[in-house]
């Protein structure tokens, strides 16, 4: 058993957090954004930007090349859904993707939209991890925070 810190604070006591997550265990801030048979869609608000989503497998494998036909299908259906929405609802013109297979977690993707405020750190795959910690650190304010859940919401009703 792995004790974990979720981002709320509380602290928790599973086996695998992705199983844990995925499996409706523990239920993410914000809640779901989007399920299939085989991905979990949700954010992690510890980084807040708007439209920012996580899509994990419900199978505990970490690479790409483990994920069978039918969820190899299903993964890139939900990704291609999950962008979609994020274009039509939210007018995100760019998303950067990322997704590493030495995780400590399950295989997932992280949906990152591109804004504005995110040009002072490069662009491209350098930038990512400062935009990342400038968010978690930096733009953790209630009226962020109610903007991210405000989107979370948006996405959750057009991925009906
Ligand atoms: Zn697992």
């Amino acid at each position: 058993m792995r004790k974990i810190t979720l981002s709320n604070g509380k602290t928790v006591e599973v086996e695998c957090l992705s199983c844990a997550l995925t499996s409706g265990l523990i239920e993410p801030d914000g809640g779901v954004i989007f399920e299939t048979e085989h991905f979990h869609a949700h954010q992690d608000v510890a980084y807040p930007i708007e439209g920012l989503v996580i899509l994990a497998s419900k199978r505990h494998i970490k690479c790409l090349d483990e994920l069978t036909d039918e969820e190899r299908l299903d993964y890139i259906n939900a990704l291609t859904k999950i962008r979609k929405a994020q274009r039509e609802i939210l007018c995100i013109d760019y998303v950067y993707y990322f997704y590493n297979e030495d995780t400590t977690h399950h295989f997932h993707t992280w949906l990152v939209p591109r804004y504005q405020w995110m040009n002072e750190f490069g662009r491209s795959v350098e930038s990512v991890r400062p935009v990342l910690l400038n968010a978690r650190n930096h733009r953790n304010t209630n009226e962020n925070h109610q903007k991210v859940m405000s989107a979370i919401e948006a996405l959750k009703n057009g991925l009906i």
